[in-house]
């Protein structure tokens, strides 16, 4: 048998299983147990460090570190990881004073397409190393997908504001409302790197039968949500249907009941406990008297009497 490496640090995250879970090995035992202290704002710092948006992921992350969580192999449930990030960063006080400086420049320019979480985070990292990095964003604002796709009830702005801010204080040029069309041009602009962080914003088509006729009144998710978000999209019919399992569906069908949906219904093909939205997603939706129903498939969009 193999001798265990133990100076490999994966041995050692791996130990923690919520840790090791986290894709971004986040020191989740460190962070609670300062909490349990009262120590707010040491508990938001370790999770600045590790994963960037503390007081949003608090909200929206999609916890894989929950599921290995081993209190949940003896008790109902495990420990309450992502909410506790949350409450340290509803709880924290100051803590701009503990961030990095804007360093002396190096004289490297790094470009980053995207003003999303992928993009500030690799900023937020380059930054006091002391490179010129210049955010692109076709939105006037910094968050991606964070401030245009999840819903304000999940995720209000000041939140988005305030941990985007932490990063562009650093000394970071954001130019938003410049789409960019063309890498070829960005690179003529000399940059000494380039980074592309658009994310991957197309929503999923279903085309079956009846879909040109009834275009009118079928919206594709994402772009569905970001309209709402910019404040384009503010009423819904009053019967809804959401087709799809996933959190964007979930996202959909609680923000139709919030924009007038009184019959607000989900249909998804596969089973319950196989939809690719988070157990607590459904929950919510459920709560919110919307009914979920499986194993059934569309076969074709029907539009009569306007
Ligand atoms: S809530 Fe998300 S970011 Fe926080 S420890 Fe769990 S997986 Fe990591």
């Amino acid at each position: 048998m193999k001798p265990t490496d133990i100076s490999a640090p994966d041995y050692f995250h791996k130990v923690v299983d919520c840790q090791w879970a986290c894709p971004a090995h986040t020191p989740v035992p460190e962070y609670i147990r300062l909490i349990a202290e009262g120590r707010y704002s040491d508990a938001y710092m370790i999770n600045w460090r590790s994963n960037v948006f503390p007081g949003i992921l608090g909200r929206t992350c999609d916890r894989p570190c929950e599921p290995a969580c081993r209190r949940g192999r003896v008790e109902e449930k495990p420990v309450a990881i992502c909410r506790l990030k949350r409450v340290a960063a509803d709880f924290k006080d100051d803590i701009k004073h503990r961030l990095p400086r804007p360093s002396a420049k190096n004289g490297k320019r790094i470009a980053l397409i995207g003003g999303g979480p992928a993009s500030l985070t690799v900023a937020r990292d380059l930054a006091p190393l002391g490179y010129h990095c210049t955010v692109f964003d076709s939105d006037a604002k910094t968050g991606g997908m964070m401030r245009s796709q999840i819903p304000k009830f999940r995720l209000p702005d000041q939140v988005i504001d305030e941990e985007t801010d932490y990063i562009l204080n650093l000394g970071i040029e954001f130019k938003g409302g410049q789409r960019v069309d063309s890498l070829k041009k960005l690179l003529s602009e000399n940059y000494d790197a380039i980074f592309v962080g658009s994310g991957a914003p197309r929503g999923r088509e279903l085309d079956v039968p009846g879909r040109k006729e009834a275009a009118q009144h079928i919206h594709i998710g994402i772009d569905w949500l970001a309209s709402v978000s910019f404040g384009h999209t503010d009423k819904i019919g009053r019967r809804v249907i959401v087709l799809g399992g996933g959190n964007t569906a979930m996202d959909c069908c609680r923000t139709a009941r919030r924009l007038g949906g009184e019959d607000v219904k989900v249909i998804v093909r596969s089973g319950f406990e196989e939809m690719k939205a988070s157990p607590w997603e459904k929950e919510d939706a459920l709560h919110e008297d919307i009914p979920i129903f499986n194993f059934m498939v569309p076969i074709a969009f029907t539009h009569a009497d306007g």
